[in-house]
Order: C-alpha cells, then structure tokens, then sequence
C-alpha cells in the first residue's frame, strides 16, 4: 500500500513535471518563432524599402539620362545644362550625397556638387569598371566607397547612357547616402538583442545593426550570403540558423524583388530567450511549490487514507465481534425462549400474561384446556372473563394491571369461571414486568379442585365422627369451648343438652349392631333437625350426644329437651323384622358465668344420670 502510494506520487510529480516541462518547452519554442517572425517581417520591410530608395535614385538618373540622350543628339550640350540638371535632380531627390555623370574614359566628367570638378580617373570602381567592360545595362549597384572628393561614405548606384546611335556616352551615378540604410535598420522596431544587416547583390554591407562600422566590407564568406547565393530569390526564416557570422538563433533574410539588395536580422537563441529565461525561476518555484505542495498533500492524504482504513478495519472487526455476539445472544436467546415455550406449553397449570389495562395478551394450553376457550378468543379480553370480580369479594378485576409491589409474587385464593359458566377455585400467583412500554403481569392459575375436595375430607376425618356425620368429641370440644367464651363476653346465658340412647346395648343385642348403627344415625338426624342454626351438636361417644345451646337459659333448654324426646319417641327406625321405637334420656345442665365446658358437661352428665334413674325417655335438669 505504501510502496503503491510513494510510486503514484512519484508517477504523478513526474507527470506534472512533464506537464511543466512540456509547457515550458513549448513557451520556448514560442518565444524563438516570435522572434523569427519579427526578423521576417522587418526584414521584408526593409528589403521593400531597398527597392523604394533604388527606384528613386533610379528615376532620379533616368531624367539625366534621358537629358545626355537628347542633348548629344543634337549635339554638343552644354555643360552648364548638365551641371544644373544634376544640382536640381539632386535637390530634390532625398538620401543623395552627389549625382554625377562618369565620361566613357571612366573620369569624372559631371558632379551635382562642383560645376568644375577634378578629372578624378574612376576606373579603379566596379561599377566604372562593370559599364566600360561592357556588362549588363543594368541599375548596377556598388561596392560602397569613401568619396575622393569630400571623404564621405557613399553607395555608387549607376546606369550606362547611350546616344540614339547606342554609343556609350557616358555612366550616371547616384551617390547614395549610406546612412539612409543605417537609419532604416535603426527605424525598424527589431528586438534587443537582434542583429540586422543590409547586403547589395554582389556582396557588400550598406548597413548593419546595432552599430555600422561593418559599411563596405564584405560578406561573400557569410551564411547569408552563401544561402543567398544559392537560392537568390529565398524569403527565408529559421528559428535556429546562422544568416549573420558567429550568431545562431531565429532569423531572416529577404533579397528585394526588383533589386536583389538583402536585408538580414538574426538574434542568439540565448538573447531570443531571455524573456522565458527571466521568467524561468518563477516556474522553478511554482513546479517545486506544486511539487512540495503535492507530496505533502500526499502525505496528508496517506496518512488519512491510512487512518480511515484502519478505522474502518477496527469497525469491522467491532462489527464482526458485534455480529458474532449478538449471533451468540440471539441463540441463547432462542433457546432461552424454547425452554421457556416448552416450559409454558408443558406446564399444568394456566398461564396468563396480561396487560396495564387488564387485557388478556397471551395464554398457554394449559389456560385454554382450563378455562375451555381458544386461544384467539381471549386474546385481548377482559381478565373479569376468566375470574370474575363479582365471584372475588376482594378481587380487582384489574388485579393484574394494579397490582401494587405487595401483590406481585403474592399467592392468592379467587373463584374462577369456565366458559359453561362453572364456577371453580383457583389459586393465583402473580408476577409483575415493569418496562418503557408499561407493565405487564404475569399470573399462574392453579385449579385447586381437588385440593380443596381433599382438605374437606381431612377436615371430616378430624372433626366429624363418620357415622352420623355430626361433630366428634374433640371437635364439639374445640367448638363449644369458643361458642361458650363468645357467650361469656356478650353476658349471655348458655346450656347443655347431654343425650343418651336408652337400652341401647339390648338394640345391638337384639337386631345386631347395623341396626344400632341405624338407630345412631336416625338420632343424630333428629337432633340435627331440632336445635337452631348458631346451636352445636356433636355425638361425645358411643350413643351418647350433647348439644351446645349458645343465649338459651334453663326454660329454653327445658322446652327443646321435651320437644327432642317427644321427636325421637316418634321416630320409628326400620330394624330386621320390623320397626324399632326407641327413647332418649337427656341431662340439662344450664350454665352460670364463667363456667367451662367440661364442668358444664359434667354438671349435664350427672342430670342425664337422674333422668335414667328415673326411669329413662325423661329429661332432667341439674341443680
Ligand atoms: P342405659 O339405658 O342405661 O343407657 O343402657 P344401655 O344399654 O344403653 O347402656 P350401656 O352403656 O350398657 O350400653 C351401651 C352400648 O352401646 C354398649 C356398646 O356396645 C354400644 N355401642 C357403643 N357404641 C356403639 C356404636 O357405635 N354402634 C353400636 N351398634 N353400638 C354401640
Ligand atoms: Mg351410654
Ligand atoms: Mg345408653
């Protein structure tokens, strides 16, 4: 990752580099064609120029020419006349420094500048020597000179006159000031730096830039000249030639049209390039800043990258770890929740889950086999469906949504409702989730049927004496006892019924001890029937049974004795053989305050012992 990081910025500066390189280069190469192009266009005007001042300086001969022509036709022309043609014709023609005329012998025969001059022998000239030896009738410019007469520079440019005969009469010569030259390579808007000359066909410098001491030499041995001569009419521009000695860089040179007079400029590539060289620092610097700039946003960017990554990576991991417990989680979970499933589906007792409001949320097998509904039916149903609050005196039937801390976990009793309206107890207990989304309650139902038919009957094995149904001893013991104290708290009176069958051994003996089984139960049946609702009745052993008359004084009991003994004396009971009379004795014992059940008993015991005395189916009353 790194090593790829470093190579694609190294790959990317490199290119940028490139790019700059590239840009440069190509700023270079423009700055060289600009300088070419400027050496083309002045070179082109100059050299129309050249043209310009040759037509002049040619038309300004052609006047004197065609005046010797005339003159020697008809004959002899004065001398005077040529003079003043040639002082006017040099007046108003610009750029001369003379106009004069050489005789066919090649001496100075007329000068603008002297009505006399000199016999100067001119022979030695190369235009002199170019008409005398015959040569081309031609404008034939010349090899510039230092005039003989007043020491200047001057360009001879010269044309043969002939006479109607086509006799050689004579060559007439501007003098072509050189400055004119020197002024227009000064006039030409050339760059620093560029060197410019002008050359005449056969070779020779009219002028040159930036200074003109180069007037008259050659430069046959010359680039230009050489490239010239090959291609005479060559309008030539290079970026990176020689036209002028010892310079290589972009130039041109251009031979004028109709004259041939060369006009060169020509600039060092290092001089046509200082602009761009001036400005190359600049974009050293902005390469290097860009190129700085650009590694260290790659650093930067590496680095971030880096950092980003790794987060990333440090995420997925927490991610996967996240995953894998949650994973984990949601399997414990799951099974969690079959055990739970199984545990509730499984379970014998009801299950209910109800909400805040009391609504029935979610009920197991169990439940539904209990109360007998389906499952969809209670959902969302009242709790008061299932145990009713009119069945449940201190039963909430929004027991489980307000179910305080006290009640939940609490075991309670309630009666519950089948779907056939069957009433049945149940025993609740309560569980209680309190969450964001409210509370919800969770309760166990537990049919308790059978307990309670199983408590009933241990109940009636330890209180009742099975044969009669009515209290044992040691329960109409425990009864009476509390019954008395009752009394004795309010104030009020109580008495006691002793009874005992009369003769009962002979019934056992004489119909068997069903029938005395009989007798018992029809005795204790007859009791039953005779006290009231608040009295206690209970059969204390053998035939014997004793009645707890809770408010009753002595008349009372008195009254209820004589009643129970006339019941039992009518009383007929169906015995082997026929139906049995039998007879009861009975001992009133009525009871003063504080007295004891025992002591009561006893008291009535010893009455019932009077009445059998006295010859039984009688009631005594103790003293
Ligand atoms: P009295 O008139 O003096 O009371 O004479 P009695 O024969 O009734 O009195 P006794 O005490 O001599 O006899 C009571 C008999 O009652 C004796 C016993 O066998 C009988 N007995 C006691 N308990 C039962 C019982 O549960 N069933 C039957 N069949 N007989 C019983
Ligand atoms: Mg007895
Ligand atoms: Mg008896």
């Amino acid at each position: 990752m790194k090593r790829v990081w470093a190579g694609t910025t190294l790959g990317l500066i490199v290119l940028l580099n490139g790019v700059f390189g590239g840009l440069l280069s190509a700023e270079r190469r423009a700055d060289v064609q600009a300088m070419a192009d400027v050496a083309s266009l002045a070179t082109s005007h100059s050299a129309e120029h050249m043209d310009e001042v040759m037509d002049i300086a040619d038309r300004t001969m052609s006047v004197v020419s065609e005046f010797m022509r005339i003159s020697v036709r008809i004959n002899d022309p004065e001398t005077a006349d040529i003079h003043r043609l040639l002082v006017h014709q040099h007046r108003i023609t610009p750029g001369l420094r003379g106009l004069f005329v050489v005789s066919p012998d090649g001496h100075l025969a007329y000068d603008s500048r002297s009505p006399h001059p000199a016999s100067l022998d001119l022979t030695d000239h190369d235009f002199v020597q170019h008409h005398l030896t015959g040569g081309a009738d031609i404008l034939f410019i010349g090899k510039p000179v230092v005039s003989r007469i007043s020491g200047e520079w001057m360009v001879p440019v010269s044309r043969r006159v002939e006479d109607r005969f086509g006799r050689f009469v004579g060559i007439v010569t501007a003098a072509v000031d050189p400055d004119i030259f020197f002024a227009m390579l000064k006039a030409s808007p050339l760059p620093e730096g560029m060197q410019a000359a002008i050359v005449s066909p056969a070779g020779f410098l009219f002028g040159c830039l930036p200074s003109n001491d180069c007037l008259g030499s050659s430069a046959r041995d010359w680039p230009l000249f050489l490239h010239q001569a090959q291609n005479p009419a060559a309008i030539v521009t290079t970026t990176r030639g020689s036209i002028l000695p010892g310079i290589v860089g972009p130039g041109a040179y251009r031979a004028s049209p109709r004259y041939g007079i060369i006009a060169a400029a020509n600039i060092e590539t290092g001089e046509a390039i200082a602009g761009w060289l001036s400005r190359l620092p600049v974009f050293f610097v902005l390469d290097l800043v860009l190129c700085g700039g650009g590694a260290a946003l790659s650093v930067i960017l590496y680095r971030q990258v880096t950092r980003r990554r790794r987060a990333m990576q440090e995420l997925a991991e927490a991610n996967a770890s996240l995953e894998k417990r949650v994973a984990e989680r949601t399997t414990a979970l799951q099974r969690s929740e079959a055990r739970l499933t199984a545990f509730v589906t499984t379970a014998r007792d009801a299950m209910l889950v109800v909400d805040g409001f009391g609504r029935i949320q979610f009920l197991n097998p169990a439940a539904t086999a209990l109360f007998g509904y389906a499952d969809a039916d209670m959902n969302g149903r009242s709790i008061d469906l299932l145990v009713p609050s009119r069945l449940n005196d201190h039963w909430d039937p929004e027991g489980f949504a307000n179910s305080g801390s006290g009640q939940a976990g609490a075991v309670r009793e309630l009666v519950a409702r089948h779907r056939s309206g069957a009433e049945f107890p149940v025993e609740l207990t309560l569980g209680v989730s309190h969450s964001e989304d409210g509370s919800i309650y969770v309760g166990v139902l537990r049919d308790i049927r059978e307990r309670k038919l199983q408590e009933e009957r241990l109940w009636q094995l330890a209180n009742l004496d099975p044969l009669t149904g009515l209290l044992n001893r040691r329960a109409f013991m425990e009864r009476g006892t509390v019954l008395l104290e009752e009394e004795w708290r309010r104030g009020g009176t109580a008495s006691i019924l002793m009874i005992d069958a009369d003769h009962f051994k002979s019934i056992n003996d004489g119909f068997g001890h069903q029938a005395g089984d009989d007798v018992l139960r029809v005795l204790a049946g007859i009791l039953g029937t005779a006290v009231r609702g608040g009295d206690l009745i209970g059969r204390l052993g053998g035939e014997e049974f004793a009645i707890v008359l809770p408010g009753a004084d002595g008349a009372n009991a008195d009254r209820i004795a004589e009643r129970l003994l006339a019941d039992v004396r009518q009383a007929r009971v169906p015995v082997p053989g026929g139906l049995l009379t039998v007879t009861v004795s009975i001992g009133i014992s009525v009871a003063g305050r504080r007295s004891t059940l025992d002591q009561l008993l006893a008291t009535a015991d010893r009455a019932l012992y009077a009445a059998k005395t006295a010859g039984r189916d009688r009631r005594a009353v103790a003293a």
